[in-house]
């Protein structure tokens, strides 16, 4: 019997989700199997649009078609919880199963404490991760530093500590990634930043980290972190949807040393992105002088997690005098004041900036304090938010009672 806590080598059974899965196929056997099975009634995941850099989100109810997603797009930088909320109803009236980076699964959990999401409607399959890649930047990238040309890439994976390209031609070229960093490529700012590595939140995390022997590159690593985790594992065994074998000693301890390695390397980029950012007075200027180029075009508010609110309140003319281009720094303010405490780092309000200013370091940044402060720590259960300005408990009683999602209801 499985249980929370177990961890397996698995695989997918189908020949075809065995070869074109990234590790075995194993995330989507599990997907295939919830669907048939009918323990949901859709997947949400992203597959291949036009080129590796376009990664696309689908909503798949016909389990034959779940074979075209498998593989992982590190130039997918998609955030799908939002696309829940938004297009899905929230998963209030239908059963979902979706695969989560480690800033999805927080961005989830967010959302489901503010009744944006139900969460009991949903399995949630994470993948370990060690970042994405801008698809615009992975372009110039691989002009760039690989001396070939972007659109003639067909795949793309990172084995290593490299990131590695393969062309139409069939040729092979790998760059460390950390080289690739220092030339200002390779991971987004936000991921050198990020410590969610094995995302424990979801009911299964998968990756590749751990699986080695004759099984590495041919199985995943499954940490079961739910009841409902476990029962999809031991379901789609079961039924023969997926192959099981014990993890090797070895490999738990190397996934372990792996996790730990990335927390000291996200802390050092943390360190040197935050401290670039300068202390008190210097930082606010910068941070002024940057959003001074903002044209609100709301992207940031658009695809911020943490933003959902009807009534906006960058839109109240009262707060934010309407028609000025840029706005008046109230506005980035605004933002500042109710997200910081819940900001995921999902780097999303900083990648589709039309102006390329850096709002996820900014509200990462003030996250990391408020953390420090309140001890409040985003997207890892279901504790309330700080909810900054607000009368706290009131507030928090009033969110929960009502599942109002106006956040800030105090102007
Ligand atoms: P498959 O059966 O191939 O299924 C993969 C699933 O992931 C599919 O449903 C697909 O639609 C979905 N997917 C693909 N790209 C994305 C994306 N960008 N965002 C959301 N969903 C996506 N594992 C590690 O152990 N260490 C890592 O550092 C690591 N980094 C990763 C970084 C990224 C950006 C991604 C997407 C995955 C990463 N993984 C990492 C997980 C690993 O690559 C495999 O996805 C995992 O082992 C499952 O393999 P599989 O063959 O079972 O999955
Ligand atoms: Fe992965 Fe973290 Fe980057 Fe999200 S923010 S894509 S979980 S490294
Ligand atoms: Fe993501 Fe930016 Fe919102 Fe933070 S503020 S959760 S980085 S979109
Ligand atoms: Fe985001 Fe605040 Fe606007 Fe709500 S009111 S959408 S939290 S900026
Ligand atoms: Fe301004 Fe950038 Fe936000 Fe657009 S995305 S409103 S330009 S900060």
């Amino acid at each position: 019997m499985v249980a929370k806590g177990d961890m397996v080598y698995a695989s997918a059974s189908d020949a075809e989700i065995l070869e074109k899965g990234e590790c075995g196929g194993a995330v989507t056997a599990l997907l295939k199997y919830a669907l048939e099975s009918g323990m949901v009634d859709a997947v949400l995941t992203v597959k291949k649009g036009y080129d590796i850099y376009d990664a696309t989100p689908v909503l798949i109810k016909d389990p034959a078609e779940l074979a075209e997603t498998a593989g992982s797009l590190h130039c997918g930088t998609l955030l799908l919880p939002k696309l829940i909320k938004k297009y899905l109803d929230g998963a209030k009236n239908e059963k979902l199963a979706v695969v989560l980076k480690g800033c999805d699964a927080k961005a989830m959990y967010e959302l489901a404490k503010r009744k944006q999401i139900n969460l009991d409607n949903v399995i949630m399959i994470g993948l370990n991760c060690g970042g994405s890649v801008s698809p615009v930047l992975a372009r110039t990238m691989i002009a760039d530093k690989f001396e070939m040309d972007p659109d003639s890439i067909v795949k793309e994976e990172i084995d290593k500590g490299q990131f590695i390209v393969l062309d139409k031609n069939g040729e092979h070229k790998g760059i460390p990634i950390d080289e690739l960093e220092e030339a200002g490529y390779g991971r987004r700012a936000n991921c050198q930043r990020c410590k969610t590595k094995v995302p424990r939140q979801c009911d299964l995390a998968c990756g590749n980290w751990g699986v080695i022997g004759e099984k590495a590159g041919k199985a995943t690593f499954v940490e079961v972190c739910s009841d409902k985790g476990a029962a999809l594992l031991e379901g789609a065994a079961k039924a023969g949807a997926i192959e099981t074998a014990a993890p090797i000693p070895k490999g738990i301890e190397i996934r372990g040393k792996i996790e730990n390695a990335m927390f000291k390397l996200a802390d050092k980029h943390r360190a040197a992105q935050f401290s670039a950012l300068g202390e008190s007075e210097d930082r606010l200027k910068f941070i002024m002088d940057e959003t001074s180029r903002c044209i609100k075009c709301y992207q940031c508010i658009e695809n911020c997690p943490i933003c959902y609110c009807v009534e906006c309140s960058t839109k109240k003319p009262h707060l934010v005098t309407p028609g000025q281009v840029p706005p008046p720094f109230m506005f980035h303010l605004i933002r500042f004041s109710h997200i910081s405490d819940s900001c995921v780092n999902c780097g999303q309000c900083e990648e589709l900036c039309a102006m390329d200013i850096p709002n996820a370091l900014f509200m990462h940044s003030l996250q990391v304090e408020m953390e420090k402060m309140f001890g409040f720590v985003p997207g890892v259960n279901m504790d309330l938010p700080v909810l900054a300005l607000v009368e706290e408990p009131t507030e928090r009683k009033r969110l929960s009672d009502t599942g109002d999602d106006q956040i800030y209801n105090i102007f």
